[in-house]
């Protein structure tokens, strides 16, 4: 063997050694969010104390506004920049529950499991009446010609028996592979988007459906309402009501209370035995718009080209009032801070910037979220500006507390692609699923309005729709910590991923 062959073999065996060890940019990145989202996560005490310690998030409300302030700081301190609040109602009032107790005491005795309805007025202190079963206010000319003269001193039951629904059925769902498998093969979206402001219309006269019931049986004398929003036995779904304005009704004392026990008092009902109910709630409104603000934040964007180019992240921080909104959505806020804080810990440099929002009034009417959009991209009517032509995508979270399986592309066939790369280095943490189909009612229909590519995720529902979705039961306690910082790891990486391709993800129209 001559000198040139020892050399050229050498020289062989030493590229191949070396390319054998090197590791891509994307690959080195990747094993450090991983180990940073893995072995230092900090999202489970972050969400400890934004649930614990803070707890419900009612839009309008003093603990939504303390909340937002403590937010805003473990922003900060994670490292992000430009944290502030921008306001997003000016008339949305606070409402606090003080105390309440709700007791059958005749013909015998039972502690009623009961949760004041949003909004609802204090009673004139401790208070009794009889049951008065009225199944249904869908017929108000009906339900003046049966009940009125008949309401004075009575306390309403609202509804008809529920539904039987074993606490012994499965609670906790996780999608199967077939299942995504299934929601891939979908050659079309089948479920139908409305335009926001079609939206917002019908919003309206749903959400006062019941406003002609409740002034009358006030009218009428009635001291209270009980109604039941059953998902499953023994779970309290006190959600609504939707009077979050200045001006709107102060509903009377309305409650909602477990199935079982509403069960019985209807059932009591049918047998003439009508029971005597003593309540008392005492709650306090208050107007006070400094406390109705969206938490906006960045990583500021580093290339020359790129940096006026924006990744928007978004999930909503209010929550409803009786639980601590820990699976809707506290725990989707945190995994969005804890994905920026994992970027900024490995020192990661965006090129693009990196803003997230945490948006109030989402359980209204997406006001937070639809503030911010007309803020910053004109209002609903016109045609979106150039400054929604700068965001390269919108994220949003908020199905729950369960892993991330894959992602709806909202309609945008033209996303699938992107997403495809963007799952497949993680395919070992998350199904990486891509549906062609719509998803609705949270803030990416906001944003998906204006034309920008718009995004939720699929999630295992865990027991999201069976016991903590707008329920009592809604703490820490639903929270998988390993789902908690896939979630983190997979938005990171998502992020990166995303930041690290030229021309982001194509819009649905031109
Ligand atoms: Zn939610």
């Amino acid at each position: 063997m001559n000198l040139k062959t020892i050399i050229a073999i050498s020289f062989f065996i030493a590229l191949s050694l070396h390319s054998y060890a090197q590791l891509t940019t994307n690959e080195t990145v990747l094993s450090e969010i991983r180990n940073e989202g893995f072995k230092k996560s900090e999202a489970m005490d972050m969400l400890s104390q934004l649930t614990d310690i803070y707890g419900q998030r009612l839009t309008g409300s003093r603990a939504y506004f303390k909340a937002a302030k403590w937010m805003s700081d473990e922003m900060k301190n994670s490292g992000l920049q430009n944290v502030h609040f921008e306001n997003y109602c000016d008339n949305c009032r606070g409402w606090d529950v003080k105390t309440f107790k709700v007791e059958m005491v005749t013909p015998n005795y039972m502690s009623i499991s009961a949760y004041p309805l949003a909004m609802s007025k204090s009673t004139n202190g401790v208070v009794s009446g009889e049951v008065i079963s009225i199944e249904s206010f869908a017929d108000m000319s009906q339900v003046r010609q049966d009940f009125s003269g008949k309401l004075k001193g009575k306390v309403v039951l609202l509804g008809v028996e529920p539904q039987k629904k074993s606490l012994l059925d499965t609670l906790e769902f996780r999608y199967s592979e077939q299942q995504l498998k299934q929601m891939e093969s979908k050659l079309t979206a089948e479920v139908k988007t409305t335009p926001l402001p079609e939206l917002f219309e019908e919003w309206k006269t749903e959400d006062k459906a019941d406003e002609d019931f409740l002034k009358f049986v006030e009218a009428e004398g009635a001291l209270a309402v009980l109604t039941t929003q059953p998902m499953y036995l023994g779970v309290l779904h006190p959600q609504g009501t939707y009077y979050y304005r200045d001006t709107d009704l102060k509903p009377l004392p309305y409650f909602t209370i477990m199935p079982e026990h509403f069960g019985r008092l209807y059932r009591m009902t049918k047998l003439n035995t009508p029971p005597t109910i003593r309540l008392n709630l005492q709650t306090e409104f208050y107007s006070e718009p400094e406390n109705n603000v969206n938490i906006i934040g960045e990583i500021s964007g580093t290339d020359a080209k790129l940096k006026s180019e924006s990744i928007l992240l978004g999930a909503h921080f209010d929550s409803w009032h009786s639980g601590a909104g820990a699976t809707d959505n506290g725990v989707n806020c945190v995994t969005l801070v804890e994905a920026l804080r994992i970027l900024k810990a490995i020192d990661y440099k965006p090129k693009r910037t990196i803003k997230i929002g945490l948006w109030g009034g989402e359980e209204q009417a997406f006001l937070g979220s639809t503030a911010y959009a007309k803020k910053h991209f004109g209002d609903l009517d016109k045609k979106p500006n150039s400054e929604s032509k700068k965001i390269t995508a919108y994220f949003n979270l908020d199905n729950g507390a369960g892993a991330v399986r894959g992602v709806y592309l909202q309609n945008n066939e033209l996303a699938r692609p992107v997403f495809k790369k963007i799952f497949e280095p993680i395919s070992c943490i998350s199904s990486g699923a891509i549906t062609i189909e719509n998803t609705l009612s949270t803030d990416h229909e906001t944003f998906d309005y204006y034309n920008i590519p718009s995004f939720q995720f699929i999630q295992d529902e865990l027991a999201y729709g069976t016991v903590t979705h707008h329920s009592y039961l809604d703490f820490l306690e639903y929270v998988n910590e390993n789902d908690l910082k896939k979630n983190a790891v997979i938005l990171a990486w998502t992020i990166y991923a995303l930041d690290n391709m030229e021309h982001g993800i194509p819009r649905k129209h031109n």
